[in-house]
């Protein structure tokens, strides 16, 4: 490993998922800011520890890429903790998850209209971009399927830069199909849920899902899933119902609508492939050097927002301690 863990200084808290904690660090030597991803693990479980180990053999393989979180090492020491650590690239504008609940307490402060998000066409064809060509990069290069797309494991930083993070490490994890569902949405594809084999497109259905999350700003397929009943009833549905698609009260362009479209078909035959969306109309429409600097613009905004965000926050605490 090319990092030593004494050498890093815990900085803020950035996140927790159903796995683990993420908090930001400081590399001492080189003055480097790092995500540090913790995952506890029970004590005894060989098997769990040796899956985890195994999987994260093959990301250590990953070379950097500009659509892929690069990986700076894993420890596991039994005898201090019963945790394994991930250390990895720190995205200063977070996960699209995180962007989208920014622009939410946004819309609650009064200051932001609610009609639309952030995310404009502009954005969703660049994320879309990146994203495809993560994934492909992934599959042609190292054969991982990521099998976990959704708006937090989608990292932005004020570069301009689309990068998939979380591919390939177990979901073992977690105890049973209920725990790990509870409280997140499922962006898992019809023939992902049915058990059938799954390819790489169950990837392009999750898109599909996320890109209408990202520009209504809610989960697209609804319903409660903070109880085990809720989701296996959201499971359910996502096999029987017909598509999600983009809402009808809004107009879209026809590249963003066919887009969606496409991702979201539920017989996975018939479903686009990664190659065929990046050539897609929606993709090419944007890939000018100009709508790059216009992206870039956006993303140095959305670092902004958040810093205000933050701010705004502390202030509403201090002022909450007062009373
Ligand atoms: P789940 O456990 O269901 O996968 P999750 O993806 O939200 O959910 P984590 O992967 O533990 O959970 O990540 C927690 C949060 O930390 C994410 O939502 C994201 O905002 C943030 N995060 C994760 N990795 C990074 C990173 N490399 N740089 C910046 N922020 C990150
Ligand atoms: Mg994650």
């Amino acid at each position: 490993n090319y990092i030593q863990l004494q050498d890093l200084v815990q900085l803020g808290k950035i996140g927790a998922g159903n796995s683990g904690t993420v908090v930001k660090a400081l590399h001492v030597p080189d003055s480097k800011i790092v995500a540090k991803k913790t995952i506890p693990v029970e004590q005894n479980n060989s098997t769990i520890i040796n899956q985890l180990v195994r999987e994260l053999s093959i990301v250590k393989n990953v070379k950097p890429h500009e659509n892929i979180i690069t990986f700076y090492g894993a420890y596991y020491n039994q005898h201090i903790n019963n945790e394994i650590i991930i250390l990895m690239e720190y995205s200063d504008c977070g996960s699209l998850d995180k962007i989208l609940s920014v622009y939410k307490r946004f819309v609650q402060r009064g200051t932001v209209s609610n009609k639309k998000t952030w995310f404009n066409e502009l954005t969703i064809s660049k994320i879309s971009h990146g994203v495809l060509n993560g994934l492909d990069h992934l599959y042609r290069q190292y054969k991982i399927i990521h099998r976990d797309i959704k708006p937090s494991n989608v990292l932005i930083n004020s570069k301009g830069q689309i990068k998939l993070c979380d591919f390939g490490v177990s979901k073992k994890l977690v105890n049973s199909i209920a725990d790990t569902f509870v409280g997140t949405s499922t962006y898992m594809s019809p023939e992902r849920i049915q058990g059938n084999v799954y390819s790489i497109k169950g990837d392009v259905w999750s898109l599909g899902l996320m890109i209408i999350e990202l520009v209504t700003g809610e989960f697209p397929l609804g319903g409660h899933n903070d109880t085990p009943d809720g989701i296996l009833d959201l499971l359910q549905r996502i096999v029987n119902e017909p598509s999600p698609r983009l809402p009808k009260d809004r107009v879209f362009s026809k590249e963003l609508t066919d887009f969606v479209n496409r991702c979201c078909i539920k017989n996975e035959r018939e479903r686009s492939s990664i190659n065929e969306l990046l050539h897609h109309d929606l993709i090419l429409k944007y890939a000018t050097a100009s709508k790059d600097d216009k992206f870039r613009h956006w993303c140095k905004k959305i670092k902004s927002k958040i810093k205000e965000d933050k701010n705004l926050k502390r202030e509403a605490l201090e002022r909450a301690k007062l009373e």
